[in-house]
């Protein structure tokens, strides 16, 4: 199913109704205790899956209604954390020998994850965004997945997931993409292809930088038992608790990404006027976006950019007043890092060298606040440097 406009405003409503216990303002928290399971009370189709929170619970599931809603997906898995999300996504499909092409960057997590694999047996090469041609020249019989990430984290590069799914389809090979840093609002993978659409809920879905979950969705149900079925055996289930919190955050969403929207469109065309700055990188800069985010209302606040001078990115990071440095992304409030001291430090120098990350690069994550307030609080910096 396309939509025509950018956002399900059905999303907002949905899981909510389906809550026993749910009224207009909350979505109280049920944590389900063990049940006799031969008791015909708790095998009952409405029931089966919540006779044990790890399983399954009636707040986990009003939440999953909701984030299969605003990602147009039939099926989805909550997860304890993003990480959590991928580990069992990749561990579903990938056996001994096989391989996996992945786009880089990506999330220093997942890098670190795919070593694991590797050192696990699996074998795996990969491509950039602007070297996607590569991909057919890297398949063989061995591949299962090819993973990308729809914006890169931390370079703020749109990869044309389109493209991959016509040769993924071809060679049938599951396609997984992380949409994390666009957001479902922006955009919904599913709908282009993506056999299984991942995020962090941990960012922009619950937007408030007081959870840490993770989310994966398909239109395959033989793709979303395997992945739960993985949820359930290494027990990377996310709690009711911050199911509850995911959903009051969700609420929101699309008036918080309207202004992450507008934030990162402001602030990347006035950062990529500075002398001091080498380069900006946000999909509003692109002339010539890959046909499948024409359509976006926006990108998100997700801005990388790079100084000239390493002291410079320093100061900056550590001066301007709305801008705190620290980890995390796609909350309210801005933040800004130096991914190869933070989030892409457990990657080798030359990695990131190769995927475009300098050391003196900066990941902006823009919040919801005035524009003009970001643009003064950022200039003043800028013009003692
Ligand atoms: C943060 C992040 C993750 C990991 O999510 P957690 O909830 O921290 O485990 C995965 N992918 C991307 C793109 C991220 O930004």
């Amino acid at each position: 199913m396309k939509r025509s406009r950018g956002f399900n405003t059905e999303a907002v409503h949905a899981g909510e109704s389906s809550n026993r216990f749910a009224d207009a303002v909350t979505v109280p928290v049920f944590q389900t205790s063990n049940f006799l399971m031969n008791d015909e009370k708790y095998s009952s189709p409405d029931n089966v899956n919540n006779v044990y929170t790890r399983l399954g619970n009636p707040t986990i599931g009003a939440l999953v209604e909701k984030l299969n809603a605003l990602c147009n997906a039939s099926f989805g898995v909550f997860f304890s954390s993003g990480m959590g999300a991928i580990s069992a996504v990749l561990g579903s499909f990938l056996k001994k020998e096989d391989s996996i092409l992945f786009c880089r960057p990506i999330y220093g997590g997942t890098s670190a994850l795919l070593d694991e694999f590797r050192h696990a047996g699996i074998r795996m090469d990969s491509f950039t965004p602007s070297s996607i041609d590569r991909i057919t020249s890297l398949i063989d019989h061995t591949t299962r997945i090819i993973y990308t990430e729809t914006l890169t984290n931390p370079s703020s590069q749109l990869v044309d997931i389109e493209k991959i799914a016509t040769i993924a389809e071809s060679h049938n090979i599951l396609l997984v993409v992380d949409n994390t840093f666009l957001s479902p609002y922006n955009f919904t993978a599913l709908d282009h292809g993506a056999h299984i659409e991942v995020h962090s809920l941990s960012k922009y879905i619950n937007g408030h930088s007081d959870v840490v979950a993770g989310y994966a969705c398909t239109n395959d149900q033989a793709v979303y038992e395997r992945v739960r079925s993985m949820m359930t055996m290494i027990g990377s289930n996310g709690n009711p608790a911050d199911a509850f919190l995911v959903m009051r955050g969700a609420k929101t969403l699309g008036l918080r990404m309207q202004a992450h929207n507008t934030n990162g469109e402001v602030i990347a065309r006035f950062l990529s006027s500075s002398p001091v700055i080498k380069c900006v990188q946000h999909p509003s800069l692109v002339k010539d976006l890959p046909a499948c985010y024409r359509n976006c209302p926006g990108y998100g606040g997700m801005i990388y950019l790079e100084f000239f001078r390493e002291e410079d990115a320093m100061k900056f990071i550590r001066s301007a007043k709305l801008l705190t440095e620290a980890t995390s992304l796609g909350g309210v409030e801005s933040l800004v890092t130096m991914p190869s001291l933070t989030s892409h430090s457990s990657s080798a120098r030359d990695d990131l060298t190769e995927a475009g990350i300098s050391s003196s690069g900066v990941r902006l994550s823009l919040g919801v606040e005035d524009s003009e307030d970001l643009l003064k609080s950022i200039s003043e910096v800028l013009s003692v440097l």
